[in-house]
């Protein structure tokens, strides 16, 4: 057999993992100095035994690995990994396809072709939409921003892929004031600069003001992009997408949702309401490595109008000879070549899950943040910082003299330290806090009681210290 006995010794590290994991230090418990000295040798010369690299591989980065797909870890937005997912991502890397044309792997360009149909109807969204399926968020935001540049330009005349940006006529960008900096990088790589975006007034949970844009759009003339939120990544708040592209219909412009998180919301009867007109805008960027809990690396850029996405991404070469006809190309709507093969894991969540597993996974987040928020809250010594909507916390930790903002980072260390759940800092508005975010299918009200007991009994510590 291929292999068979470095993959059964592969099976068992991963089944010890994966069984030790709800038990499992949550922060990593080794420095990266200390990962450095055990893991910088000298080049190697000659090979090596495989056996032995996988034996000395898995035992000296144990201590460096952060259980962050585990039940009680609440760090940035951090999905974990659904059986079936996790199982059809191990397959994928087994059967190692090249998902860049159809004829490079037929069963990964239609697995990701059959999910991208399921996501336009779990969404709801136009399904004339086209689909990329990308690293993460990042990429979407990039790839929807790319068909929005050749779009905005083509109104006005202007082929954007042959003349580039010299000489064109100037797109307006704006964004909200919370926008998330994955959509500044996006712009910039698009050569739209940073400097040039405008910036659009946001409310006290962190919401694009919908009256300011309309003041904005008023005096603007030429082609314009608006970049719109679903999902703040400290708050959850939504900017209310529906009101934002009915403001900028009348100005004729594209409108980006990003929402990485917080599209998924739509699926839940208690956050749809929320989302109100998000079916409107132009394109949408989300993740299926945060909340839909597809191991790493899956994004997903939609665009309502393909030619302008295909327009944007497409990739042409002598020995790239693709599909004819109705067959779909994956690279042709990404900005990569040669890519894994994510449309499996991807098929596999929703598979598995079904739309009804899928809203109650949302559904029970949100109910489970609320939760980490109540109990938190019966500390006199905690304060939240944000109407929880979604899936976030925001808390912070108040001394009884000195500097708070100096002390939440010093509790957030701690719980950190503590390892039964780990969870960022932020700032919010000029204030540091400690970040919460439930978003992994595996949790249960038990580890958010037991975080939250965790939590107040290090901020004792730390009243003390
Ligand atoms: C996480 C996040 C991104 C970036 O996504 P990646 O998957 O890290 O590339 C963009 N926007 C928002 C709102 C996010 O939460």
């Amino acid at each position: 057999m291929y292999h068979r006995a470095l993959l059964e010794k592969t099976w068992e590290i991963v089944g010890k993992y994966l069984s030790d994991l709800p038990a499992r230090h949550v922060g990593a418990r080794d420095a990266v100095e200390d990962l450095r000295a055990r893991l910088r040798r000298p080049l190697p010369q000659d090979p090596g035994d495989p056996a032995g690299v996988i034996d000395f591989l898995a035992r000296e980065c144990d201590g460096g690995i952060v259980a962050s797909s585990g039940p009680r870890y609440f760090g940035f937005v951090t999905g974990g990994a659904l059986p079936a997912s996790l199982a059809l991502d191990m397959i994928a890397t087994a059967w190692d396809q090249n998902a860049v044309l159809s004829i490079s792997s037929p069963a990964a360009a239609v697995a990701e072709e059959v999910a991208g149909e399921w996501i336009l109807e779990l969404l709801d969204l136009p399904r004339e939409s086209s689909l990329g399926i990308v690293t993460g968020c990042q990429m979407a935001n990039f790839t929807c921003l790319a068909a929005a540049r050749h779009d905005v330009l083509q109104r006005f005349g202007w082929n954007i892929e042959k003349k580039g940006l010299f000489g064109a006529p100037q797109v307006n960008v704006l964004a909200g004031e919370e926008a998330h900096a994955t959509i500044h990088v996006a712009l910039r790589m698009l050569g739209f600069g940073t400097q040039h975006i405008q910036t659009v007034p946001a409310d006290d949970q962190g919401r694009m003001i919908p009256g300011d844009l309309e003041k904005i759009l008023r005096k603007m003339e030429g082609p314009v992009i608006v970049c719109a939120q679903a999902g703040n990544v400290n708050t959850g708040a939504f900017d209310p997408v529906g009101e934002i592209t009915d403001v900028a219909r009348g100005g004729n412009a594209w409108v980006h949702v990003d929402g990485a998180f917080g599209l998924w919301g739509a699926l839940a009867p208690s956050v749809a309401p929320l989302l109100k007109g998000f079916e409107k805008a132009d394109s949408w960027a989300t993740d299926a490595h945060k909340w839909l809990n597809v191991p790493y690396d899956s994004g997903i850029a939609i665009v309502r109008h393909s030619a302008a996405h295909r327009a944007s991404m497409s990739l042409r070469a002598p020995y790239y000879i693709g599909a004819s006809g109705e067959i779909r190309d994956p690279s042709q709507w990404v900005p990569e070549s040669s890519r894994r093969a994510r449309g499996f894991p991807l098929y596999a969540c929703i598979a598995s899950l079904g739309r009804a597993g899928i809203a109650s996974m949302v559904e029970r987040n949100c109910r489970q943040a609320k939760l980490m928020a109540e109990l938190l809250s019966e500390d006199p010594n905690v304060q939240i910082l944000n109407d929880v909507v979604l899936n976030q916390v925001l808390v912070r930790f108040m001394p009884e003299s000195g500097d708070t903002d100096l002390f939440t980072g010093d509790v957030t260390r701690r719980v950190q330290r503590e390892g039964t759940c780990w969870a960022g800092g932020t700032m919010w508005k000029g204030k540091a806090a400690m970040r919460i975010s439930v978003s992994n299918w595996a949790t249960t009200e038990k580890d958010i009681e037991a975080s939250a007991q965790a939590i107040r009994r290090v901020l004792k510590e730390a009243l003390e210290a």
